[in-house]
């Protein structure tokens, strides 16, 4: 009886979470103050969600012009480039005003890291954080985080998992990067369990018990713990999804009670989707977040797309001449976090493409509709007459080939290739001369390509899996 009695009849669009009330309160249904505000940012994203494409764009223009605002007058960078760009002289009046803005990019970042410090913050903000970004695409970066981006990444997490049809009071096991010490990833390599799934879960909402493992785990051991936890719900990297669910194609078995996984982290191409919703019987939900701005789009709850959440960042799809690309293009993404004013964000050059869906949406929100972001380009590798050659053609050839649970292709002199597999059974050394010819024929003078044979791949400090690296780059 009192199950039912957790939602006000406004709150149609949000039965999915039950709420953890205080002591003493049956209805009306308001959780502890300390956690009003984070749901009362949620139902507003269960309003806006619903906003026409012309209704969110003028929401985006009325925050993008307090940002300016402070950025012109707090952030000593921007300071300079805004007038320099003489975007000052004259208020914002459209988004493509805004758009005449130049880009951020990360070197840019990077140099003026000191300069895109905000010297003052509005009333009630206060930087509270600050973290690192898992330098895939180069040098790390920090960004610091204020009280409001906390708020909104909770607020986006509700609205994430409710798109997902993750319902929290399931069991939920989370493969990811957890530990930051060598004693931390000691005890993690085991796995640990939580009666909650955060702090979300602990004040918040009911739910279930929670379960970690760190990501630079073998999977192979991974898998022997998910099927001690028969989670609901399974959280972990594409790259490492991948291999589990080669894993389990290869042993036939099951993973009974679960209802859904949760992609992060990192690029999930179309292929990699198919093999791992195959394996394991059950959708995959991307969610595509990013340190610099948090919650960026998650999956359609209806649809075949991602929507961007507009309310939290401002996007644009360019091609290669900085026009926006129209629907069905793919092209670089370039942000604008709508949310932090301490380390602000105005038109930065994320190192993902994005391939834009094709009109609207059959839901019916009026949120931006991607087909699907296609992650890091391909870095180069290096020709012997020091011309450039795109790693593409030798990446999706190496694919091809299979025979692996993974790979990874290393460039390490002009003249010299690694190439890491982690043989699945039906690898043979037929699959090794295949790698080879590939990349002879790529390229025109002579390699030598070593193939190594691996029990499963390092991670990085970032925890991303590269699957190309060039490793002349760094010198
Ligand atoms: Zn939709």
């Amino acid at each position: 009886m009192s199950q039912s009695l957790t939602h006000t009849k406004r709150d149609t669009a949000s039965p999915f979470f039950q709420l953890r009330l205080p002591v003493g309160t049956v209805w009306p249904a308001v959780p502890i103050p300390e956690m009003s505000q984070v749901w009362a940012a949620y139902q507003e994203l269960d309003r806006t969600q619903w906003l026409s494409p012309e209704e969110l764009e003028l929401g985006q223009l009325q925050q993008v012009r307090l940002l300016v605002q402070h950025c012109a007058e707090h952030v000593p960078y921007y300071c300079r480039v805004l007038s320099e760009a003489g975007v000052l002289s004259r208020p914002l009046e459209s988004l493509s005003d805004f758009r005449q803005l130049p880009f951020l990019t990360r070197e840019l970042y990077q140099r003026h890291a000191a300069e895109l410090h905000a010297t003052q913050l509005p009333a009630g903000m206060k930087e509270v954080s600050s973290d690192y970004t898992s330098g895939t695409s180069g040098v790390p970066i920090m960004v610091r985080k204020t009280n409001r981006d906390g708020l909104w990444w909770n607020a986006f997490y509700l609205r994430d998992l409710e798109w997902s049809g993750i319902d929290p009071r399931g069991r939920l096991a989370a493969i990811r990067l957890l530990a930051k010490s060598p004693e931390q990833l000691q005890r993690l390599l085991l796995g640990s369990s939580s009666k909650v799934w955060g702090q979300l879960g602990q004040y918040l909402i009911e739910n279930g018990p929670a379960f970690g493992m760190d990501i630079r785990q073998d999977p192979r051991l991974q898998l022997e713990w998910i099927e001690r936890i028969q989670p609901n719900y399974l959280l972990s990297m594409p790259s490492n999804l991948d291999f589990l669910a080669g894993l389990l194609r290869e042993s036939g078995r099951r993973i009974p009670e679960l209802k859904a996984i949760q992609a992060i982290g990192e690029s999930l191409p179309l292929d990699v989707r198919q093999r791992i919703e195959t394996a394991f019987g059950v959708p995959v939900k991307n969610l595509y977040s990013t340190t610099e701005a948090g919650y960026m789009a998650s999956p359609c709850p209806l649809g075949d797309g991602l929507h961007v959440h507009a309310e939290n960042v401002l996007t644009e799809v360019l091609d290669a001449n900085d026009r926006p690309c129209q629907p069905g293009q793919t092209g670089r993404l370039v942000i604008t976090s709508l949310t932090n004013f301490v380390n602000p964000f105005l038109r930065y050059e994320m190192l993902d493409e994005v391939t834009l869906g094709l009109g609207s949406c059959p839901c019916g929100r009026g949120l931006p509709l991607w087909q699907h972001v296609e992650g890091r380009r391909h870095p180069l590798f290096f020709l012997p007459d020091g011309r450039r050659h795109s790693s593409m053609g030798v990446n999706i050839g190496v694919r091809k080939i299979g025979g692996c649970h993974q790979f990874q292709i290393l460039q390490r002199e002009v003249d010299h290739f690694i190439v890491r597999i982690v043989p699945d059974k039906t690898w043979t050394p037929d699959h090794a001369e295949q790698i080879r010819s590939v990349i002879h024929r790529e390229f025109e003078s002579p390699v030598r390509v070593d193939v190594e044979t691996h029990n499963f791949l390092e991670r990085p400090a970032g925890g991303k899996l590269k699957l190309v690296v060039v490793e002349l780059e760094k010198r």
